[in-house]
């Protein structure tokens, strides 16, 4: 890698008038694009699939510099989510394109229905820091496969990885369909006030209701992917080596800078102990005993973001929590040790807040239906993890939760399923991403009916006559 300072955010910021400009060539261009073909469709995504591989170092040196992001992760977290959501859109476009055909009442006979789903038009892509590319270019997929222009604003945050996307862009397409604009909230805000024909963000739920605020002004349709607290349970039936290390990579892997990071844990009071223990050789078997030294852990992104974690473990330190594992800052390297902590108190900043750091509260129980009080007592998470063998008690925790996605025996997989819809629900997001879903997301479900023979309809028009009532009540009747 050639650089080893980490980036403080850069404000570049793209006018409003070239905002305005992109924006209307793009909606001038976008019945072309929406009438190109499967075919035509796939082309581009291999096109954006040949210059995400080509470029993949540039793209590993990009997020080193951000935040030092080790190469391997970038290609687990970066470039695999992106590149196979590009393989499952070229496997089914032709088939999603064709939309499906359904049902037609006995009363509707005559004619017959079906589903098409055609592109929203103009969309908006605002994505978040934390997986930059993957986070842009899944959700750009998903667009292009479903025929729209794009205009993409990824985060100011992690400017070497906007200037490497940027590159990808320009380079794979023309303005006046994909089109990359820098900047931070001077940009987004000129953005959203445009009347896009959707818009998809990802990123905090505070910022997630500015959007859909400006949104409701044009009646933009949105999909927020946001983020939040979300739980882990391990009962006494888990086995515990197994739900510590999958924990460990979950809450570490990116620094813990992660929306479906399990954010603080349940373990049986009889699992407890065994758990910390495991938990912390775990941390050692992945990052050694000094993890400053070890090139696996990422940074926090950036000063803002060191203190904002620091400050939360200092305010829990100071209300009595107690320090199992980590505890270590590091200011000039924005740099905090993967952490465990018991006796976190429920008012500290750690329980209160989306933690977004490499910081994991464990508490003990003995009653599963206290925990699932407590889980509902808060927002709707993102997703929520449950480790256990037993059917009874998964099923039980399922049934009485609520969540965006559940992974049982696991943390953070499901996201790399592009079969199941990725989101939240309320607090969490508004709709859902990747695959089929994602494709639906970016495209409007017109349903288109042909009359093929006179039908019902037809005899039952005004005048309003005794005859015609009466088949107007058998039809209620029996249809
Ligand atoms: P953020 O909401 O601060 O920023 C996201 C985007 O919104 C950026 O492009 C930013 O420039 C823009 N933005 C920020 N403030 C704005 C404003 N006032 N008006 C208009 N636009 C604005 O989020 P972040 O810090 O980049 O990412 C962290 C958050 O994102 C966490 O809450 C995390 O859980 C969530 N997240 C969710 C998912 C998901 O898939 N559900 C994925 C990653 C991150």
């Amino acid at each position: 890698m050639n650089s080893t300072t980490l980036t403080e955010p850069v404000q570049v910021e793209t006018k409003a008038s070239e905002i305005l400009r992109i924006f209307n060539v793009q909606r001038q261009n976008q019945f072309k694009i929406g009438n190109t073909s499967a075919s035509e469709r796939i082309a581009k995504l291999k096109k954006l699939h040949t210059a995400v591989l080509k470029y993949r170092p540039q793209i590993k040196e990009a997020l080193f510099n951000d935040y030092r992001k080790h190469p391997s992760e970038v290609d687990l977290t970066e470039i695999y989510p992106v590149t196979s959501e590009i393989k499952d859109a070229k496997n089914n476009l032709k088939q999603w394109l064709d939309g499906e055909s359904v049902k037609t009442p006995i009363a509707m006979l005559g004619s017959s229905s079906h589903v098409k789903y055609e592109p929203k038009g103009v969309v908006l892509i605002i994505s978040p820091w934390n997986f930059p590319i993957n986070l842009t270019f899944g959700p750009l997929v998903s667009a292009i496969a479903a025929g729209n222009a794009v205009i993409i604003k990824p985060s100011e945050i992690t400017p070497h990885a906007t200037a490497i996307m940027k590159k990808i862009v320009t380079e794979v397409f023309d303005e006046n369909e994909v089109a990359l604009l820098e900047g931070g909230v001077s940009t987004s805000t000129e953005l959203l006030k445009l009347p896009f024909n959707h818009i998809f963000f990802t990123g905090a739920p505070s910022i997630g209701k500015i959007v859909m605020k400006a949104a409701a002004e044009h009646l933009t349709s949105v999909t927020l992917e946001l983020g939040g607290k979300s739980p882990t349970i391990v009962d006494q039936t888990a086995d515990v080596n197994l739900a510590a290390k999958r924990v460990a990579w979950g809450k570490y892997v990116n620094n813990g800078q992660v929306c479906i990071a399990p954010d603080y844990l349940f373990v049986h009071e009889s699992k407890k102990a065994e758990f910390i223990a495991a938990f912390k050789k775990q941390i050692e078997t992945y990052y050694t005993e000094d993890a400053l030294q070890e090139t696996s852990y990422n940074r926090i992104v950036n000063h803002h973001h060191f203190e904002r974690v620091k400050g939360y473990v200092d305010d829990a330190m100071s209300k009595g929590a107690h320090l199992e594992a980590g505890g270590k800052f590091n200011k000039s390297q924005d740099f905090i040790a993967p952490t465990l902590m018991t006796n976190v108190p429920a008012d500290s900043k750690l329980m209160t807040e989306e933690i977004f750091g490499p910081i994991l509260p464990v508490f003990g129980f003995t009653d599963i239906d206290k925990v699932i009080n407590e889980i509902n007592s808060r927002e709707k998470p993102l997703a929520l993890y449950i480790y256990s063998k037993k059917k009874k008690n998964i099923n039980h925790i399922i049934g009485n939760t609520r969540a965006g996605g559940t992974c049982i025996n696991h943390n953070a997989a499901h996201f790399f399923n592009t079969n199941l819809p990725f989101g939240g629900s309320n607090n969490s997001g508004i709709g859902k991403a990747h695959g089929l879903e994602g494709f639906k997301s970016f495209s409007n479900s017109r349903g288109v009916f042909k009359q093929h023979v006179p039908n019902a309809l037809d005899m039952l028009t005004p005048p309003y006559t005794d005859f015609k009532q009466k088949i107007i009540n058998l039809t209620i009747k029996w249809f």
